[in-house]
């Protein structure tokens, strides 16, 4: 382990990049850092005792019924010693002294920095209602929490989702896949009705509804209730704000995260929504940057400050950074993708959507296969794509290079997108 001990400040002139977080973003870094040719020290501090590994599959795969129990990994077991990176597994770092340029751990270790990266993700929103911490009440966001979860989905037979977003209905089709009775609850008046389109929100809610999953739309939990025993024992039901009684197994709250921003707040930098960065990546203090689901950035795709949370976001913002990083400064401007799968159906958005801008609809609902394109004015803002990767790309490359494209052109199945999308690219 590099550094010095308590009290010490780490490799004085030498100090190198600190990456906070092993996840998605903080190992993407210390890969691309590599890749651009950073020749210094790189030290990543990570939380987790696991070796870095990918999250979307744990709300999936993982999930399913005699699913593979390992973790996907985010690089091969040689990553570390290949690209010399100094992995710190299993430590967190507590404080920062900015006019020092130190990180001190949980350990009371002192490591120093030339560059300060947050890359500390985010953690999940917690209910904080009576019965909230009863046994069988999960979250989903680490592998530890997924494979709690597995152990108890092999004998339950019913599941409670509280939250109608994308991480409680991919596990709610999982666990309905699995034969379980499952019933969502969703304070708003539609699913994912943050973040998807009013007709791609409905969509989903006839899926599910024929998969036999039971949601509930306006409907907040107000308590959940167990069965008794050593502090209050196992859940057996939630309670709506209604007074009605949702029985349930297991119960699986998804009801939005909050930024690991806390720690970058208390040293002063500044934090709104997540750590503030500039189209640079850079906090308010030029020797500390932030990426990944912790960052709030300048959105050059909708002129407003954004913090996301997806791969693609952590990786590219990542691979940006590490070219600022080695001498060549890159804004972020990439555009905005996300997946999400549900069952049998795999979702992408390209582009930022806005839930009050028009819609227009390619292809028919009705054979599982088509996309939404969400405009304002002559605008297009964004495009949801369900089982249509082949839609989904081209709408990548006409949002990403700012390719005109009209309504009219968008729902006409003879307006070939795929072509239009890759000549325009190639003559630009
Ligand atoms: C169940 C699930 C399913 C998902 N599915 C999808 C999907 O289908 N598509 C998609 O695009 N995105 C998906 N996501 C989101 C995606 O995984 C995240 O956006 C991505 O992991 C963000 O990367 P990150 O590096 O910013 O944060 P993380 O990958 O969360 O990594 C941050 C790490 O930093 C550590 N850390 C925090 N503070 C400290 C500290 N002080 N010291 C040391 N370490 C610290 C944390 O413990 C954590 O391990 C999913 C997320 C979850 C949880």
């Amino acid at each position: 382990m590099s550094g010095a001990g308590s009290g010490g400040a780490g490799r004085g002139a030498a100090a190198g990049v600190v990456i906070l977080g092993g996840g998605q973003a903080g190992i993407q870094l210390a890969d691309s850092l590599r890749a651009e040719g950073y020749p210094g020290a790189i030290d990543v501090f990570a939380s987790e005792t696991h070796l870095p590994y990918q999250r979307p599959p744990l709300s999936k795969d993982f999930i399913a019924e005699g699913a593979d129990a390992s973790a996907l990994p985010l690089r091969a077991d040689r990553f570390f010693s290949e690209l010399d990176v100094t992995f710190h597994p299993g430590v967190t770092v507590s404080s920062l002294d900015r006019s020092a340029r130190t990180v001190t751990t949980d350990t009371g270790e002192v490591f120093a920095y030339d560059v300060l990266v947050f890359a500390t993700g985010a953690r999940n929103r917690r209910l904080s209602i009576e019965g909230a911490d009863l046994a069988g009440v999960h979250y989903l966001r680490t592998l530890d929490d997924a494979q709690e979860l597995r152990e108890e989905l092999a004998s339950a037979r019913s599941a409670l989702v509280v939250g109608g977003g994308f991480i409680g209905l991919e596990f709610a089709a999982g666990a309905a896949a699995r034969g379980l009775d499952v019933t969502v609850l969703e304070q708003g008046e539609r699913i994912m009705g943050r973040v998807l389109t009013p007709p791609m929100s409905s969509h989903f809610a006839g899926l599910h509804g024929a998969e036999r999953i039971d949601i509930r739309l306006g409907e907040g939990i107000v308590a959940l209730q167990g069965g008794g025993g050593p502090g209050g024992g196992r859940v057996t039901a939630g309670v709506g704000a209604g007074g009605e009684v949702y029985p349930a197994d297991i119960v699986v709250v998804g009801i939005g995260v909050l930024p690991n921003a806390e720690l970058a707040d208390a040293a002063g930098l500044t934090v709104t929504n997540g750590i503030v960065v500039d189209a640079f990546l850079r906090t308010s203090d030029p020797s500390i940057y932030a990426i990944g689901d912790c960052c709030s950035y300048p959105n050059a795709h909708t002129g407003t400050m954004t913090r996301l949370e997806s791969v693609q976001n952590a990786v590219d913002q990542a691979k940006v950074l590490a070219k600022t990083l080695t001498g060549t400064p890159i804004e972020y401007v990439e555009l905005p993708w996300f997946w999400s799968q549900q069952g049998a159906n795999k979702l992408q958005i390209a582009g930022m959507v806005d839930v009050a801008a028009t819609t227009f609809t390619r292809g028919d609902p009705a054979s599982g296969k088509f996309s939404v394109f969400c405009f304002r004015g002559d605008t297009l803002l964004g495009v949801e794509s369900v089982n249509s990767t082949a839609d989904h790309l081209a709408a990548r490359r006409i949002l990403g290079n700012r390719l005109p494209l009209t309504p009219a052109q968008a729902v006409d199945p003879a307006f070939d997108l795929k072509a239009y999308s890759r000549a325009a690219v190639a003559a630009a």
